[in-house]
């Protein structure tokens, strides 16, 4: 389960709205609330392709219990060490 997208944090610049998409170079995004086109302002960990889709947030990860090292809960495979993690509670 690879994820090979990049999500960014876009801003919109007149009014400062900020969203967080996926986004891909060339690509146009409007503020589907007020139609201003934002702009992609940085990248948001993990960086693509990577094995969670999910953005690095504290409550997207747990710690792998054979290497310690924080992994995505929506990853089944430790992507440092291997080890099949135990389905979420
Ligand atoms: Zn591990």
């Amino acid at each position: 389960m690879q994820n090979p997208r990049q999500t960014y944090r876009l801003r919109a610049r007149a009014s400062g709205r900020e969203a967080v998409a996926p986004a891909e170079p060339g690509g146009v995004y409007v503020d589907r609330e007020t139609g201003e086109e934002m702009e992609p302002v940085t990248a948001v960990l993990p960086m693509a392709p990577s094995a969670s889709a999910l953005l690095r947030t504290p409550d997207n990860l747990r710690a792998c219990r054979r290497c310690d090292q924080l992994i995505g809960v929506d990853v089944s495979d430790c992507p440092y060490c291997g080890l099949r993690q135990p389905p979420l509670a």
